[in-house]
């Protein structure tokens, strides 16, 4: 759903998407009042649950909750640091070598025409949970949108988290 809002200051009308997931991602992380869930998801063991899809020496690669495409994944330290800047090597190596096997595994699985990969960086870049610094990869295929559309994107997943989750733990088992 669209709405229209007039622009305060040029009186232009802007188009806002209606994303009902992302406003439960919002209830959702508000009434956790701040606790880190990348932290509760590398805690816990239950991987499933938390959609954890492989762990490394000190980084893991997480479904993304709420996802902007079908197989959106994070890769985030186990460290509860906010800053790149606050990364070792040992742990911005093994971020990087990571990012080249999810990209791997989403490549064998769901064939995308492209990937948007990047770190938010601060509430004014858009980062839903700043303290803890995690870098997106988002498959992209052509036709679907452009990617600032996607940041406030509407419209049908297809896929159920669970069948990612296991298909993306699966492919990055077999990628090791
Ligand atoms: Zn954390």
């Amino acid at each position: 759903m669209e709405i229209l809002l007039k622009n305060p200051e040029n009186d232009h009308l802007m188009k806002i998407l209606y994303a009902p997931w992302r406003i439960t991602y919002i209830k959702w992380f508000s009434k956790k009042e701040r606790e880190c869930f990348l932290c509760e998801a590398s805690r816990d063991e239950d991987d499933a649950r938390n959609l954890v899809v492989h762990r490394g020496q000190s980084c893991f690669v997480i479904l993304n909750r709420y996802p902007y495409n079908n197989g959106h994944l994070m890769i985030a330290p186990y460290r509860h640091v906010r800053r790149i800047t606050d990364l070792g090597d040992d742990e911005l190596l093994e971020m990087i070598k990571l990012l080249k096997l999810s990209i791997a595994a989403l490549e064998s699985e769901y064939k995308p025409d492209g990937f948007n990969v990047g770190l938010n960086i601060g509430r004014a870049a858009g980062a839903g949970l700043e303290e803890h610094i995690h870098l997106h990869i988002v498959p992209r295929w052509v036709g679907d949108t452009n990617f600032m559309p996607v940041l406030a994107d509407t419209k049908v997943i297809p896929e159920s988290l669970e069948e990612s989750w296991r298909r993306l733990r699966d492919r990055l088992q077999a990628l090791f």
